[in-house]
C-alpha cells in the first residue's frame, strides 16, 4: 500500500508493476483529482499554456491495466503499525502487508492572526491552489510575493509575464539563500530587476491590514513602508507531512527519517518524496529534497528493495527552475562547498555556469541556460571528478574534455 498519491507515489506504484511485484497495490491520496505533476503549476498551468488534463501522470486506464487500486479524496487519518493497517476518514480500515509513505508537505503559512479570514491569500502547493491563483491573477494589477525561494521567484516571473505589477519580500539579504551561492542569487536578483519585479531584500513585515471582509489591502514593513496589493502569495516554504508517521511512532525529525534503503524505523514502512529524510551517500549527512527527480528515483530505489534488490539510495540529486526566458539546472547539494567557479561565456546573455567544489571534487553545479554545459556538468557531479579549477574557468576548454573515462574492466 502506499499512502499518498503524488509523484513519489504514483511512481512508485508504477515501478512496483515494472519491477515484476504480483501482490495487489492501493495507492491512496486525499485529492480529487488523479496523481499529477506539479511543477507546471508555478509555470506553463498559471500562464495559461496547460490546464488540468495535461497535469495528469498516468491515465485512469493505466491503473486499471496495471491492477493499482486508486482511491482519490480518501485522506488517512491515522496508521496502526502493530495491526498493519490505515484508517481513513471516513472510519474504512484498509490493511497491508508493505506501506510506503509518500505524504509529501504543505506549504508553510504566514502566522499572522489577522490574515486568518483573508479569501485572497496564497499559498501554492495543489492544483487548486494554482486554479485560484490563476483566476486572481487574470483580474489583479498588482500583488506581492512573500519568499524569494524558488516558488516565489517562479510566481513572480509569472505574474510579470501577465503584465502584473509584483513586489517580491525576502528576510534574507539574498535570494534563493537556502539552495544556492551568493553569485547565483545575485544574478536572479539582476534578472528580476530587468524583468521590472521591485525586490525587497532583508524585509520584514510589522503587520497586515484588511478590509471589512477580512481581505489582504495592504502590509507595513518594519521600516514604516506601505505595500498595497491586490493579493499575497508567500512562498516561505514547505512543512513535511509527517503526522501520520508520528502518530504511528516512527523516528521523525524534519521529516520522517529513513535509512539508506529507504526505510523508516519500522522495517515494513517506506518512506519517500518530500517527506522523507534519507543518509545522503553523496554529500554525506540526511538530506530531505522537495524535487521530482527526487521523488522518482526513490520511488524506483524503493519499488526494487521491495521486489528483491537491497540497494542503498543513491542518486545524483537534480533539480531545475524557469523564470522568465531563463532556465536554471541545478545538479548536486552545494551545501558545504570550499570553492566556487564560475565558468565565464559572455557569448551567452542571460546565462550563468557556476561549479562547487568540495576538496578538489566538483559536488554540484548551477547552470543558467546552458543544457549543453548541465549535461556534462552531471558527468562531473556523477564521477565525482576531481578537476582543477582553473580549467573548468577557462571557456575555452570544452566541459565534455574534462569529465573523466569511465574505468576500462
Ligand atoms: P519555497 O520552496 O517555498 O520557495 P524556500 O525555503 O526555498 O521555499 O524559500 C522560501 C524563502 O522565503 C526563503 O528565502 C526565506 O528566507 C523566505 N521567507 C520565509 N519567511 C518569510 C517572511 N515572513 N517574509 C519574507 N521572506 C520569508
Amino acid at each position: 500500500m502506499i499512502v499518498g498519491a503524488g509523484q513519489a507515489g504514483s511512481d512508485a506504484a508504477a515501478a512496483l508493476r515494472m519491477a515484476g511485484h504480483q501482490g495487489p497495490i492501493t495507492l491512496i491520496g486525499d485529492e480529487p483529482h488523479l496523481p499529477y505533476s506539479r511543477p507546471p503549476l508555478s509555470k506553463a498551468f498559471l500562464l495559461g499554456e496547460v490546464d488540468e488534463g495535461g497535469l495528469i501522470l498516468r491515465s485512469a486506464e493505466s491503473y486499471r491495466d496495471h491492477e493499482i487500486e486508486i482511491l482519490t479524496e480518501a485522506r488517512v487519518s491515522s496508521l496502526n503499525s502493530i495491526e498493519r493497517h490505515v484508517v481513513l476518514e471516513d472510519g474504512t480500515t484498509v490493511p497491508y502487508d508493505k506501506l510506503i509513505l509518500a505524504t509529501g508537505g504543505r506549504p508553510r503559512s504566514l502566522p499572522n492572526p489577522e490574515l486568518s479570514a483573508a479569501r485572497n491569500v496564497f499559498t501554492l502547493r495543489s492544483a487548486r491552489d494554482a486554479s485560484l491563483i490563476r483566476q486572481h491573477l487574470s483580474q489583479a494589477r498588482r500583488i506581492v510575493v512573500v519568499g524569494g525561494g524558488y516558488i516565489g521567484l517562479e510566481m513572480a516571473s509569472v505574474a510579470r509575464s501577465l503584465g502584473v505589477d509584483v513586489t517580491l519580500l525576502e528576510t534574507n539579504p539574498r535570494l534563493l539563500s537556502r539552495v544556492t551561492s551568493p553569485v547565483v542569487s545575485g544574478f536572479f536578483r539582476q534578472l528580476h530587476q530587468d524583468e521590472g519585479v521591485e525586490i525587497r531584500l532583508n524585509a520584514c513585515i510589522d503587520k497586515f491590514e484588511t478590509d471589512d471582509a477580512g481581505n489582504f489591502e495592504s502590509l507595513y514593513l518594519t521600516d514604516g513602508t506601505k505595500i498595497e496589493a491586490d493579493f499575497l502569495i508567500a512562498g516561505i516554504g514547505l512543512v513535511p507531512n509527517t503526522e501520520l508517521a508520528l502518530g504511528a511512532g516512527l523516528k521523525v525529525d524534519n521529516g520522517i527519517l529513513v535509512n539508506e534503503y529507504l526505510q523508516t524505523s519500522n522495517p515494513d514502512i517506506y518512506a519517500i518524496g518530500d517527506v522523507a529524510r534519507y543518509p545522503d551517500q553523496q554529500h554525506g549527512g540526511l538530506s530531505r529534497l522537495e524535487s521530482v527527480p527526487n521523488a522518482s528515483a526513490q520511488a524506483r530505489r524503493v519499488a526494487a528493495n521491495l521486489t528483491g534488490d537491497c540497494l542503498p539510495f543513491n542518486s545524483v540529486p537534480w533539480f531545475w527552475s524557469d523564470q522568465f526566458d531563463v532556465k536554471l539546472q541545478v545538479v548536486g547539494l552545494s551545501r558545504g562547498y570550499d570553492e566556487l567557479v564560475v565558468r565565464p561565456d559572455p557569448s551567452r546573455a542571460r546565462a550563468i555556469t557556476v561549479f562547487y567544489l568540495k576538496g578538489g571534487v566538483v559536488i554540484s553545479a548551477d547552470i543558467a541556460n546552458s543544457p549543453k554545459d548541465f549535461a556534462f556538468a552531471k558527468k562531473l557531479v556523477a564521477a565525482g571528478a576531481v578537476v582543477d579549477s582553473a580549467l573548468l574557468a577557462n571557456a575555452a576548454i570544452p566541459l565534455r574534455d574534462l569529465v573523466p573515462l569511465p574505468a576500462s574492466i
